[in-house]
């Protein structure tokens, strides 16, 4: 574990920190070469005339996108939001309170678009934009996990997620991407997943997780990839094909169908549910990475479409999915309405394998029985992107819902965290957005400081030892940022994680 370093101590109340001006001044991910900017379809590098690009790409989205507009325009400037960021919370930078944040772009918006900031620009706030005032939008808008806690307290619903989508898809715009979020896209569109696993490498893994599963429980359970006629196609997080704790998960998953006897299959083309599109606020890209999907899904011809564990590729699926590709309904292009005729429109397209389990549970297709998770005392983060982004079932509150429901079935011992940072209000990990890079270490251990003080309750009240997620990105930030706080990474794990240990095999 790094130990330069230092996680904050914890509250005893939580109050609003102390400022610290500056405090995360300059911190920044590395920038994207050009290679990977032009793979994209960006600029390699900042481009001569970045000025006046910019100002033109922030007319083209304000025309665009009227939620830009509206959310330039609507802020009072009442602080509701002020202290409900874990990266303000953590860091204590006044540039990263939400308002502030936007105020970031806002002042420049300003500046150019209104005429009171083109005449009395020192009146209302409005700056020039200059290479600083560039820099700093690259700084600050890296340091948003694009989580909209924020958003849930703003009397206005102005989404700060929103706002630094739209910065973020404007630096892309002028040459000024970030390597992390580039780089792993251009390896979706060359390889079909953000790992670069390729496919090759892919059925190795399966085929010894197939053996591993044989050797733990006597029985075969399939692994099945690239199978045409299959009746599920499962898209998930490439790390669940080899990461600790997610492939736990992925074996759940697989002794769900098993024990259901549902037809299933992976796809070494589509072997990544995740979808960077929407970190980098492109929806080019977000549709480029979606239509992968919907042409596997029309190869194999699948009746069914399952997401698994993954929070912003959960939200990209529930939300976006439909207009963009036609999974659900939506998208009225040749391919979508032959996707549309070829689904199984009695399921939920597409659909959360939390629904699907919880409803093999509910209907007693599938049985659990709880005494093997009987060491675990559980505790359940709600991730951002289900919690704000998304929904399951068919009622409001189903994404809060249905993923405690499994665990309650599964295992014995259940806890929450405290309400103030649950459901709704949950706070990000401290790692979602495209900030899952060493560089922002610091950053995100800080930014950790909300979610550990809830955790270290829990722990501390009630024993918990096992910290449930249904996110890849919540799973592998836990896991490097709880040593930090003085716990051991192995108490992190997934939802299907518990499932597994506690369901009940057949020979189907
Ligand atoms: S969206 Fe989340 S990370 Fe971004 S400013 Fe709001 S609370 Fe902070
Ligand atoms: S809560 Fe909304 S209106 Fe109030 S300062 Fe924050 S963004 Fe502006």
């Amino acid at each position: 574990m790094a130990t330069e370093i230092t996680a904050p101590a914890y509250r005893v109340i939580p109050i609003i920190p102390a400022l610290k001006p500056g405090a995360m001044e300059g911190l920044k991910p590395f920038v994207a070469n050009e290679k990977m900017q032009e793979a994209l379809g960006f600029p390699g590098k900042l481009v001569d005339d970045w000025h006046d690009r910019t100002i033109a790409k922030m007319g083209e989205m304000l025309g665009k996108y009227r939620s830009f507009k509206v959310f330039m325009d609507a802020c009072v400037h009442c602080g509701a939001c002020s202290d409900k960021c874990h990266y303000f919370i953590g860091t204590g930078d006044p540039k990263n309170m939400p308002v502030a944040r936007q105020d970031l772009i806002r002042s420049v918006y300003r500046r150019y678009f209104t005429l009171p900031g083109k005449f009395f620009p020192k009146l209302v706030g409005a700056r020039d934009l200059t290479r600083e005032v560039l820099d700093e939008w690259y700084s600050y808008f890296h340091q948003c996990s694009e989580c909209r806690r924020c958003s849930v307290f703003c009397p206005y619903g102005i989404d700060t997620a929103e706002v630094t989508m739209a910065a973020r898809d404007i630096l892309d715009s002028v040459g000024y991407g970030m390597k992390y979020s580039n780089e792993i896209i251009g390896k979706v569109h060359k390889i079909g997943n953000n790992l670069g696993l390729p496919g090759p490498a892919l059925t190795d893994t399966l085929e010894g997780l197939e053996e591993d599963v044989k050797e733990d429980t006597g029985i075969d359970i399939r692994f099945p990839l690239d199978v045409k006629g299959a009746e599920v196609l499962l898209i998930t997080p490439s790390a669940d094909f080899f990461a600790e704790p997610h492939i736990d998960s992925l074996v759940g998953y697989a002794k769900v169908f098993h024990a259901a006897g549902i037809s299933w299959t992976l796809s070494s083309m589509a072997s990544e549910a995740g979808n960077f599109g929407i970190f980098i606020g492109n929806y080019e890209q977000l549709r480029k990475i979606a239509l992968r999907i919907r042409e596997v899904a029309l190869e194999l011809g699948v009746k069914r479409i399952v997401v698994g564990e993954c929070g912003h590729a959960w939200r990209v699926a529930y939300s976006f999915w439909n207009t963009l590709t036609g999974v659900g309904a939506g998208a009225n292009d040749p391919f979508a309405i032959e996707l549309q005729s070829q689904l199984d429109h009695r399921y939920k397209q597409p659909m959360h394998i939390c629904e699907l389990t919880w409803d093999l549970i509910e209907r007693k297709v599938i049985t659990l029985d709880p005494e093997a998770n009987d060491k675990h005392i559980i505790t359940f983060h709600d991730s951002c992107n289900v919690a704000r982004g998304s929904g399951m079932g068919d009622y409001p509150g189903g994404q809060f819902e249905i993923p405690r429901n499994i665990i309650k079935a599964a295992a014995n011992k259940f806890y929450d965290m405290s309400d103030a940072t649950t459901l709704e209000k949950t706070f990000c990990c401290g790692g979602g957005g495209g900030l899952l890079t060493d560089d922002l270490m610091e950053l995100r251990v800080k930014g950790a400081l909300p979610r550990m003080e809830a955790l270290h309750e829990v722990v501390e009240t009630h024993g918990v030892n096992f910290l449930a997620c249904i996110c890849a990105i919540c799973k592998t930030q836990f896991t490097k940022v709880l040593p930090y706080y003085g716990y051991n990474r192995n108490m992190v794990g997934g939802v299907h994680q518990l499932v597994s240990n506690a369901i009940r095999l057949g020979d189907k």
